[in-house]
């Protein structure tokens, strides 16, 4: 914990006064552009990942990139999802899964998650792409998981659909959603080209325009 608060130390006494342009600017307001949904894990970091400062993105971070589907008793991911999109008015939302990813290993390996409840409750929310990697067949474990990291994400994009937050601005024209695979020992993203039939990832690299919902202009 020692270097936690060290780094602090450094960030007040180096970064910060450099910076305070930027932090006076901010004190009081945050318009940023896009929200961002990704994993807990400690090696997915979306503003090294995506270059991005302090009040550019609004970030959701639980086990499995998850977002509920909207319902009667909405719990935090949507009440942030609902915040961002009709108060922020965010104009995209990223789902950004990742190679390796533990909540998606747990449901690929069918492990025995009696001694966590709160994990196999939550992680039910995938269910959706548990079933149909299920039905695949597969060269490797590997291959396993990263088909579902993919298929989770295509999951989510669905759930997030049905909050009228973002039911609302996607049939108004004013959101684009995007789904990411981010393969932490390459350094690449593959992003879901909505353009295609079926749906399928490309390099973001190759295909930077690529959308969930639609090809964008350039
Ligand atoms: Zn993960």
């Amino acid at each position: 914990m020692q270097d936690i608060i060290d780094g602090f130390l450094k960030f007040q006494r180096e970064v910060f006064p450099a910076r305070s342009a930027l932090f006076k600017r901010l004190a009081t307001s945050q318009k940023p552009g896009v929200l961002f949904v990704t994993c807990s894990d400690s090696r997915v970091v979306p503003e090294l990942l995506t270059q991005r400062e302090p009040g550019d993105m609004f970030v959701i971070r639980n086990a499995g990139n998850i977002v509920p589907s909207y319902g009667p008793e909405p719990g935090g991911v949507s009440a942030t999802v609902e915040y961002a999109v009709a108060v922020l008015g965010v104009s995209d939302i990223v789902i950004c899964g990742h190679s390796d990813c533990g909540a998606m290993g747990a449901i690929s390996t069918c492990k025995c998650l009696d001694h966590l409840p709160a994990v196999a409750a939550w992680l039910r929310h995938a269910d959706a792409a548990k079933v149909i990697n299920a039905a695949g067949t597969y060269a490797s474990p590997e291959a396993k998981l990263n088909a579902l990291v993919r298929e989770n994400v295509v999951a989510q994009l669905a759930n997030i659909r049905t909050h009228p937050s973002v039911a609302l601005a996607l049939a108004q024209g004013r959101l684009n959603l995007h789904g990411w695979i981010y393969d932490i020992e390459q350094g690449a993203i593959d992003a879901l080209d909505g353009s295609a039939a079926p749906q399928h990832f490309v390099s973001l690299a190759e295909h930077p325009h690529v959308c969930a919902t639609r090809t964008r202009p350039a």
